[in-house]
């Protein structure tokens, strides 16, 4: 891959990384608002439910993160835009959409057939 394209994929990476880095900032605000309310039990059971949406969005966050920082590793080692299976290059267009992708298309649909007979 060429350098300027890498540097594209660096920065569209590490916009993403602050964007969620911003977003898991709120979350901590917004969880501490809601502690700290005395509500009765229904508010208490709308809070322990938002809370539970909470830290499953955080989860996923905190799972694209890891993959962002895998990627951003990549481009450093200079295997990034290559499929982790084959070796093949990604479609760089693939890649635009979804920088964080790993795997060919061949690769994933492969890996998704297995993920669904083992399911
Ligand atoms: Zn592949």
């Amino acid at each position: 891959m060429k350098t300027q394209e890498l540097q594209f994929f660096k920065d569209l990476l590490l916009t993403q990384r602050a964007e969620i880095l911003n977003k898991a900032d709120s979350f901590k605000t917004e969880s501490v608002v809601e502690s700290t309310g005395q509500g009765d039990e229904g508010d208490l059971a709308v809070s322990e439910l938002s809370l539970s949406l909470t830290l499953r969005l955080q989860e996923r966050q905190t799972q694209l993160l890891q993959k962002i920082d895998r990627a951003l590793g990549k481009i450093e080692e200079g295997s990034f835009g290559l499929c982790e299976q084959c070796e093949e290059p990604l479609n760089i267009n693939r890649l635009k959409a979804r920088p964080v992708a790993s795997l060919c298309i061949s690769c994933k649909e492969e890996q998704e057939s297995r993920e669904r007979v083992f399911a």
